[in-house]
């Protein structure tokens, strides 16, 4: 057995180990790979008078007197220490189940005498105090001792449920003490170490937990970031050979018909960035090799294009294709651009079999999507979730393509990637290639990680002016007046006007972002039926067609909409974020977003990628509360402040807390990165893929390496789930 699986109960006191026992923390590995948040220096004091609760501190203090003190309602006793820095006083509080505990503090912490102490501020019947702060005597001591000390950091740890800092930094110097470094498997293989500087994985606990200078942490990090990414790496490359089975139809592009036909009558030219995305795509689907694509390019790039011809190399090539869109209209829509884009290649002589599947489909159009997915004939199909029901069975399944990928689940994409299984053969899977505008942290990682291969296309489409964008505080009534005249003034010259609203109706509850804020009796949050309402009774918009459009409408009803819209016949919408993704417009040129501090950057990105789609000027207004809180405002200007999807990705990145980053998986796990960040250790991520497959290319079944092949069955249960399976 290794070091760290040994219980923790066998190493700490009952209660302490039941204690982080009620955290997940259950062996010597669990606790010691908890992360310090950060480190103090005996070397920063503080006075007394300044102290604010809630911050940890260093004090040098005197002792004025201690009592001890049996508690009345429970069992135990607390020994409360009188300080004084010379100019205040507070006390420092233990606590104990028995006097005996505190015998040595008692013995210690004698009036007169001066310490550092170390801890939290808390505060007792409204007065100051340390509860179980670490303490180190602070007289005669030598030069050296004074100067040792002042370099050495104490770790803080994060605390919560119960558990201080103290009671782990306790816990874990326990634990370090009795830890036997042989027995401490080491996932990097020697070799990798001494070639990379990374230290042994006891050596990097040690230094982690009880460094005697800055240098020391910042390497155990170094080190245990390095083991963290060459562990995920080779799980990743590990599964990957295991499946290297797995076989996707290659699809040529020479003697392709129907590519030939669709590439030779496009109504406009490609531009260079879809030219070379589609050469990478056109080389991938050519092999049999599953392509794992993400195609990455900004609102209106124009990927839908590039998608269309992928499809139609693969059913070129006699298999069949499905494009997987996140709602109804957006599925329609697509339907409709392909249909128009494949004329030309139905005149050749090519019919290429189009169906459409969304919720809204009837009995009939299913049966009918089911007969042809069914047969072998190539066809492609446009379709929602709807297309992922058990009922749906792809007979010859080619490519699959994923439309604003952030909108689907990982295992809702796989489903149709990796077909039946039951009835074929299930190492048969389809190419995939998955589109977004603005990729989500977790795609991002997962380019970063090297798992899913990336084509960005940067640019629009020759003709456009970029979106301009102002934010509109919502309190001003003067600069409320003037939306909605600009508004008219939009619809007067033939534009068409979007107001987007986080909510149905008062009904709809929605969380208040920015509930924190002061205010007190705030309005609700800006609904789709109230503003409908507003608007048409009272504004400069009165007398035009105003309809409402929200996801809980009938389909029929939401297609109508859209034509009234697109005609001219109602030329504003108000709506929900059901306009967010994808629908294309050209004549839209008005973006209004009410309570636009309820939308998170990338929806907000996408909302404003639904103006600007011709040549005409487009407006994007964001109106926010006056009360916004500062990080709300924030996120709001570095909206404002580019159109660059990319630019907006990176920002919403940093603007997230690193926990977050990789988010939680579908099982709800965490996905535990502790000591790596995606965005800070790109290159260190690529040095230990580089080692990793080193590895396992030598090694596919790691059965030379133990230590590594545990560590990455240890990890297999959370983040290896979905980074796998992209
Ligand atoms: P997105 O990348 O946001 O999905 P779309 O594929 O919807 O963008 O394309 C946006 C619009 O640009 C569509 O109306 C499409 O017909 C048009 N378009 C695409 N490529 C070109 C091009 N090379 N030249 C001119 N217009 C293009
Ligand atoms: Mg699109």
């Amino acid at each position: 057995m290794s070091a760290l699986d040994i219980p923790l109960s066998l190493r700490l006191p009952r209660a302490t180990a039941r204690k982080l026992d009620a955290v997940g923390m259950r062996t010597v590995g669990d606790l010691l790979s908890l992360p310090p948040r950060r480190y103090d220096h005996w070397g920063a004091l503080t006075r007394m008078s300044g102290l604010r609760e809630g911050e940890d501190v260093t004090l040098l203090a005197e002792v004025v007197s201690q009592r001890l003190i049996p508690n009345r309602s429970r069992a135990g006793v607390r020994l409360e220490v009188t300080l004084t820095d010379g100019a205040d006083q507070m006390a420092a509080t233990f606590f104990a189940h028995s006097e005996y505990r505190l015998a040595p503090h008692r013995r210690l912490l004698i009036p007169g005498s001066t310490f550092l102490f170390a801890g939290r501020v808390g505060s007792f019947r409204g007065n100051l105090q340390l509860t179980h702060p670490q303490f180190e005597g602070a007289e005669d001591e030598s030069e050296d001792d004074i100067r040792r000390r002042q370099e050495r950091p104490i770790p803080i740890y994060p605390g919560g449920s119960g558990l201080t800092s103290w009671v782990i930094a306790r816990a874990v110097a326990m634990v370090l003490d009795q830890l036997d470094d042989a027995d401490v498997p080491d996932p990097v293989p020697e070799e990798v170490r001494t070639r990379r500087d990374v230290l042994a994985h006891a050596e990097a606990l040690r230094l982690l937990h009880a460094p005697s200078s800055d240098l020391d942490h910042r390497r155990a990090r170094q080190s245990l970031a390095f083991e963290e990414a060459f562990v995920l790496e080779a799980g990743l490359l590990a599964a990957r050979a295991g499946v290297s089975g797995e076989q996707a139809p290659a699809c040529p592009v020479s003697d392709n018909a129907v590519l030939e036909a669709l590439l030779g009558h496009l109504p406009f030219t490609l531009t260079e960035a879809q030219r070379s995305a589609l050469a990478e795509i056109q080389e991938d689907l050519s092999l049999t090799r599953p392509m794992q694509r993400l195609l990455q390019g900004d609102v209106g790039s124009g990927k839908t294009v590039v998608a269309l011809a992928a499809m139609c190399q693969v059913v070129g090539a006699g298999h069949q294709a499905a494009l997987l869109a996140p709602t109804g209209i957006l599925a329609q829509q697509h339907a409709e651009s392909l249909r128009r884009l494949l004329e030309p290649v139905r005149q050749a002589g090519r019919e290429v079999p189009l169906r459409v599947l969304t919720g809204a489909s009837g009995a009939r159009a299913r049966r009918e999507v089911d007969e042809v997915v069914r047969g072998t004939d190539p066809a492609i199909v446009v379709g929602t979730h709807a297309l992922l029901q058990d009922t749906v069975r792809f007979a010859d399944l080619g490519l699959v393509v994923v439309d604003e990928q952030h909108r689907f689940g990982v295992a809702q994409r796989d489903r149709l990637r990796r077909p039946s299984g039951a009835d074929g053969d299930s190492r048969r899977v389809a190419h995939q290639l998955v589109m977004t505008a603005t990729p989500i942290p977790r795609t991002v990682a997962m380019t970063v990680f090297g798992d899913l291969d990336e084509t960005r296309m940067t640019g629009l489409p020759p003709g456009r002016t970029p979106v301009r964008t102002y934010l509109v505080d919502a309190a001003n009534a003067a600069w409320m007046d003037r939306v909605w005249a600009r508004a008219r003034e939009e619809v007067a010259s033939g534009g068409r006007v979007y107001v987007v609203c986080p909510r149905i109706d008062e009904d709809d509850a929605v969380a208040d972002a920015d509930a924190e804020a002061p205010g007190g009796s705030r309005p609700p949050l800006a609904s789709v039926a109230a503003v409908a309402q507003s608007l048409r009774a009272s504004t400069p918009l009165a007398g035009l067609g105003i309809q409402e459009l929200h996801g809980k409408m009938p389909q029929a009803r939401k297609t109508q909409v859209m034509e009234d819209f697109t005609s001219g016949r109602a030329p504003v919408v108000v709506a929900t974020t059901v306009v967010e993704i994808g629908v294309d417009i050209p004549e839209a040129s008005l973006m209004v977003i009410l309570d636009a501090q309820q939308f998170g950057l990338s929806q907000l990105h996408q909302l404003r990628g639904r103006v600007g789609r011709s040549e005409r000027e487009s407006v994007c207004l964001a109106v926010h509360r006056h009360e916004a809180g500062a990080a709300t405002m924030e996120r709001l200007r570095a909206f404002e402040g580019t159109t660059d999807g990319f630019e907006l990705a990176n920002e919403d990145l940093r603007l997230r807390r690193e926990g977050d980053v990789l988010g939680a998986d579908q099982s709800g796990h965490t996905s535990g990165l502790r000591f790596l960040s995606v965005q800070r250790d790109e290159a260190l991520i690529r040095v230990a893929r580089e080692e990793a497959a080193d590895v396992v290319a030598r090694d596919p079944r790691l059965a030379g390496h133990p230590d590594l092949a545990a560590s990455v069955r240890a990890r297999s249960g959370s983040d290896l789930v979905w980074m796998e399976r992209s």
